[in-house]
């Protein structure tokens, strides 16, 4: 009689764990499914890149690009330590192009360095990645204007007058409007938000879902 208690009570707590073994799986799955879910969310076309810098190879259909702010040190962490292993791992393999599209968040200090980059892009297109990574290089001081030509003196090729002038008179508006116009499309609301190609990360800092997106775009593209 001992023994069919005994025998009874294993059977019952083996059937438990597997009801709980059961129920945690479930959770995980769903858990796992939510997170895949809400992390991506999908437009019907890609962010335009026409006139836009591009570093990579630009004849590549992938498209990653960055809505950033000079002034945003959300922007700053993420070219300080996403975008290293995005270079090493898709742009300088020629996977992918990447660019940039100024967004204004912060007033004065976000305006004058955007007009600076648009043009050194103008006048120095090989110099705007060098120059851009300066900028964000100096964030914690005021972007002056006088900041930023001191930025751009460390930099061989820029012409300091002609950059000044594009400055002072807004020579390059058309461009941050340009760029405005994408952040209104695009809804943008904070800073850095990524897009690969018409897919946009929820969480730019998330480099493995950025990595398995851009990897089935690649397959999608070249499966075609
Ligand atoms: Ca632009």
């Amino acid at each position: 009689m001992e023994k069919d208690i005994s025998t009874s009570s294993t059977i019952l707590i083996i059937l438990t764990l597997i009801i709980l073994g059961g129920i945690t799986a479930f959770i995980i799955l769903k858990n796992e499914k939510d997170v895949s879910a809400s992390s991506t969310k999908t437009y019907e076309e890609s962010p335009s890149t026409v006139g836009q810098p591009i570093m990579g190879n630009e004849k590549s259909p992938i498209s990653f690009l960055e809505f950033g702010d000079y002034k945003c040190p959300a922007c700053k962490r993420w070219e300080d330590t996403i975008l290293p292993k995005l270079k090493k791992d898709f742009i300088d393999t020629g996977k992918i192009k990447f660019s940039f599209v100024n967004v204004i968040f912060h007033g004065k200090e976000s305006t004058l360095p955007s007009l600076a980059a648009e043009s050194v892009y103008i006048q120095t297109p090989n110099l705007f990645w060098k120059f851009h990574k300066s900028l964000y290089d100096e964030q914690n001081k005021e972007l002056t204007i006088e900041q930023i030509l001191e930025v751009s003196s460390k930099i061989n090729g820029i012409k300091r007058d002609e950059l000044e002038q594009a400055i002072i008179y807004h020579k390059t508006d058309s461009e941050i409007e340009k760029d405005k116009k994408l952040v209104s499309k695009f809804k943008i609301r904070q800073t850095p938000t990524i897009f690969i190609n018409n897919i946009q990360i929820e969480d730019p800092f998330d480099y493995k879902q950025i990595k398995i997106i851009i990897q089935k775009e690649l397959k999608e593209t070249y499966e075609q």
